[in-house]
């Protein structure tokens, strides 16, 4: 499972987004659900994105988003405990983490501070930590993974800004997927990664007269334009198909997200109309749109 799969709803990634984007994140933040590699996955790119010395954050290519891979960045410290071990953290890492917040950064504007599986802190290192983030430095941030918000004091809870890498993982894994859908999904992306009118037209005609399967669809090509967004910010390879990947070095990140608002203003129509052809005249339309920005 590769970050690119992460089921990062829509909210939670737009909130992420604009507050990087407007130097607005909170000290403190708490990711909590999915995977335990994807939550690491998640804080590193959040580090990388708050360090990062370009426009585009993380753009994964300045030596400060390089180092943060490596593991060598001055000024970022990861601790980890195990997840579900009580006390996997001790209070004496919360502590020496406490007297290092209070240190200059060595090169970055700010320390950042991430706590992996931090549900590894027992009552006495959370009562540490929760000082410092009740009176936190200027300079530094802190970023909390853990599986549930529930493995946390609420005092804890009151100072962190929650973010939900998946609303309810158990439920998103339950969910079946639709095989008619998956695979029109995967043909009308692929014929829009090529740009040719024809075979995205020839592509959204198995949706014809099946408006359940229609709406699936929508759903699914979403889910995939979002792992392209997400592609273009890391180096992982992604689908087996190799769709979101080609979708990812055709489109642009804004061209991406101008396909996923089209597309939830159709899901919208969809809801509304009954009409299947025009529903799916209005695709074609929609999908032609998209080619012809790119070539602009
Ligand atoms: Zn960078």
């Amino acid at each position: 499972m590769n970050f690119a799969k992460l089921q990062l709803n829509d909210e939670v990634k737009m909130r992420l987004s604009s507050a990087i984007d407007s130097g607005t994140l909170s000290h403190a933040v708490l990711l909590t659900g999915g995977t335990e590699k994807e939550r690491k996955e998640l804080s590193l790119l959040l580090a990388q994105a708050l360090l990062c010395e370009n426009g585009e954050k993380p753009c994964l290519k300045c030596s400060s988003c390089k180092k943060i891979k490596s593991g060598i960045h001055p000024d970022v410290t990861i601790v980890s405990g195990e997840a579900g071990k009580l006390r996997s953290i001790k209070i004496d890492t919360i502590r020496s983490i406490r007297n290092q917040a209070y240190i200059v950064p060595n090169e970055a504007p700010f320390q950042i501070f991430i706590i992996l599986e931090a549900s590894g802190m027992g009552e006495e290192a959370q009562n540490a930590l929760l000082k410092i983030l009740e009176e936190p430095p200027a300079t530094a941030r802190f970023i909390l993974a853990s599986r549930s918000r529930d493995d946390f004091r609420q005092t804890i809870l009151s100072r962190v800004t929650p973010f939900a890498i998946s609303e309810d993982s158990g439920q998103a894994a339950g969910e079946k997927e639709n095989p008619k859908a998956s695979a029109a999904a995967k043909e009308i992306l692929s014929a829009l990664a090529t740009g040719n009118e024809y075979k995205i037209i020839v592509s959204t005609g198995a949706l014809e007269k099946d408006k359940k399967t229609y709406k699936a669809t929508l759903e699914k090509m979403l889910l995939m334009l979002r792992n392209a967004v997400v592609a273009k910010f890391t180096d992982i390879q992604t689908d087996g198909d190799g769709i979101e990947n080609k979708l990812s070095a055709v489109f642009s990140p804004k061209e991406l997200l101008n396909m996923q608002t089209q597309l939830k203003e159709l899901l919208t129509d969809a809801d509304k109309n009954a009409n299947d052809n025009l529903l799916l005249t209005r695709l074609s339309i929609k999908l032609m749109s998209c080619i012809y920005k790119q070539e602009a």
